[in-house]
């Protein structure tokens, strides 16, 4: 672990450093606050500070202030040496967000034991760090097949609009069902149905770039949102997808199914005023076409579909 170790006296800040290494920690040492902080800001690695309180330019009250106003995230612990004369300040320390104090001159004993203090804050954040980004991790997925659910898609759909507002580029959107879903459904039984979907969501996977994202949007339906791509970019990923799909059947517990989807495409290319739904809207639209032209094909939006009403008050549901 790399510690920071500010003072400005050369002896005090030779010997510290000598009993640090020794203790194992790599050490990047400072003559002053303000190179102080212009070292952690340059290596985000460090992560715990030994600063002492009196440095010229900015003082180690001041240091610790920064580092609380900057550094929330990843946690810089950090520990203020301090003068006898200063002992009755230490509040002053503490508020400024120091974490823990050590009066000089000091005992290498007592450093030590703080020090072990302060990895242990430190390595308790990175585990609540860590097991949240997992949790968030989780709530974005479709526990079936792994896939973004419909939030995450919602979300990815926001800033990927966003970019292509403020780019003047084109985002496509391709809605894809499958093709007689309830009949797989009742007559291989649900996880039969399951397998197929699992099975689809990693052909989807396969064939994306990285900034594509694909997402389960609810039931058998399925969204990918492709960056930067017009329609008919759109269209031939589609296209392919649905080739394949044709191509290769489904391989559940050793039967081979045939499986098709239809698919919807609508891209904003030359529109200037699109946002997620309306964009939604005319992929569903699209493959809803579809569906109605005999399914197992893949339709691109018009500029009626764009106008197209909301899914809810369609006449008939995908089958
Ligand atoms: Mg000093």
């Amino acid at each position: 672990m790399r510690i920071l170790l500010a003072d400005d006296d050369p002896v005090d800040r030779a010997i510290l450093t000598r009993w640090l290494e020794r203790w194992g920690y790599q050490v990047t040492a400072a003559s002053d606050g303000e190179e102080a902080l212009a070292m952690l800001a340059a290596d985000p690695s460090i992560r715990i500070c030994v600063v002492d309180w009196v440095m010229p330019k900015i003082d180690g009250v001041e240091v610790c202030r920064h580092i609380r106003r900057q550094h929330q995230e990843p946690y810089v612990y950090t520990i203020l040496l301090t003068g006898k004369t200063q002992k009755e300040d230490v509040v002053r320390g503490i508020e400024a967000g120091a974490d823990d104090y050590i009066i000089k001159p000091c005992n290498p004993l007592e450093l030590e034991v703080r020090l072990r203090a302060g990895r242990r804050v430190i390595d308790l954040q990175q585990d609540l760090i860590l097991s949240r980004e997992a949790l968030r991790q989780k709530a974005m997925r479709d526990p079936l097949t792994g896939l973004l659910n419909r939030a995450a898609l919602f979300e990815h759909l926001e800033k990927e609009l966003t970019r292509a507002q403020r780019t003047g580029g084109s985002l496509c959107a391709v809605m894809i069902d499958v093709d007689f879903f309830k009949h797989i459904n009742d007559e291989h039984g649900h996880l039969t149905g399951d397998s197929v979907l699992r099975d689809l969501a990693g052909r989807l996977e396969s064939v994306l770039r990285t900034y594509d994202a694909v997402g389960r949007f609810g039931g058998e339906e399925f969204l990918m949102i492709l960056a930067n791509c017009d329609s008919a970019y759109g269209q031939a990923v589609a296209e392919r997808l649905r080739g394949h799909l044709a191509a290769q059947r489904v391989r559940v517990d050793g039967r081979e199914l045939a499986v098709t989807a239809s698919f919807g495409v609508a891209a904003t290319e030359n529109r200037r005023h699109f946002d997620a739904e309306t964009l939604i809207r005319a992929a569903d639209a699209a493959l809803y076409r579809a569906k109605a032209a005999g399914r197992d094909r893949v339709c691109v939006a018009r500029s009626a579909d764009w106008l197209a009403p909301p899914p809810s008050s369609r006449v008939a549901p995908h089958a």
